[in-house]
């Protein structure tokens, strides 16, 4: 079988490119250039491209109906108009570390949105995933997070999946839909450091897990017992994240970043930072909007 080559989608290079998200009212992929504050958004039908500047770092986005979304700032949850680029803060994160910021996030079959922190400065256990419910009660649901990154559902709603960089793991837990509540927490799988750290993720129709590896220069599907099943390889070593757009949902979309690249490898990879695309031949999950 040939190999499956993603290729650039536009020519945005972000400096840390994140959190893609399929906005399926509008057709359009958005994601979030954590570093440079910025939320990109662009229309492969028309290839067109807008972008908003958000003031704070933005970690994670996630719709809102079909005109905006909901956002992790630094240190809050806010609205962001698509249309205007005014941002309202929603809450703030009541965070006991200072030099802790929102990173990834994603939202639950109940349009609760989930975003986790992690510590600026490498603090081991500083970070926590937080829980913003649609009436915008936030809950912190873990503490003892270190960078807090993918997120993502089984097709039947019993478990999340979790990846808190560091640890070099890919865990589940029983996840209770009609409270939010996770139990049962379990490592699915174990990641060599060679092979690159896990970072944020995607769950497709079939159950299985695709993982963005930073340092690892690809996307590897998982089975949910965690068994390797696909490998996509990427001409950048940065991967940051992944998921499923277009109309059939078939379309793999897959962020990267060029920050704090070593210099010997900068001009190597003259694509790092851009979004790219391929077609597994798979289809993802529909992507959720905040029910807020
Ligand atoms: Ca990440």
């Amino acid at each position: 079988m040939e190999p499956i080559k993603p290729t650039p989608v536009c020519d945005v290079r972000c400096e840390l490119g994140e959190g893609p998200i399929w906005l399926a009212e509008s057709s359009a992929i958005a994601w979030v250039d954590i570093s440079q504050r910025r939320i990109h958004v662009w229309d492969p039908i028309r290839e067109t491209h807008k972008s908003i500047a958000t003031g704070k770092m933005v970690g994670a986005i996630a719709p809102i109906g079909q005109y905006s979304l909901v956002a992790g700032l630094a240190d809050e949850f806010a609205s962001v108009n698509l249309h205007s680029g005014s941002i309202r803060t929603l809450v703030p994160i009541d965070d006991p570390a200072p030099t802790n910021r929102m990173n990834d996030g994603k939202c639950d079959s109940r349009g609760r949105f989930w975003a986790g922190t992690m510590s600026m400065t490498g603090t081991i256990g500083a970070g926590a995933l937080y829980r913003l419910d649609p009436e915008l009660i936030v809950t912190r649901v873990l503490d003892d997070v270190t960078i807090s990154n993918g997120l993502g559902w089984s097709p039947d709603d019993r478990a999340i999946y979790y990846i808190d960089s560091p640890t070099q793991r890919i865990d589940a837990f029983d996840f209770d839909a009609e409270t939010g509540r996770l139990s049962n927490r379990r490592t699915i799988v174990t990641v060599d450091e060679a092979d690159g750290m896990p970072d944020g993720m995607t769950v497709d129709i079939e159950g299985y897990l695709w993982v963005a590896f930073w340092g690892g220069g690809c996307v590897r599907r998982f089975s949910p017992k965690g068994e390797l099943s696909m490998t996509v390889k990427l001409p950048v070593t940065q991967v940051t994240s992944c998921t499923f757009g277009g109309d059939d949902l078939g379309d793999l979309y897959i962020t990267t970043a060029a920050y704090r690249l070593p210099a010997s490898d900068i001009s190597s990879q003259p694509q790092a930072g851009k979004l790219f695309a391929c077609r597994p031949g798979v289809a993802g999950l529909p992507p959720r909007a905040f029910a807020g």
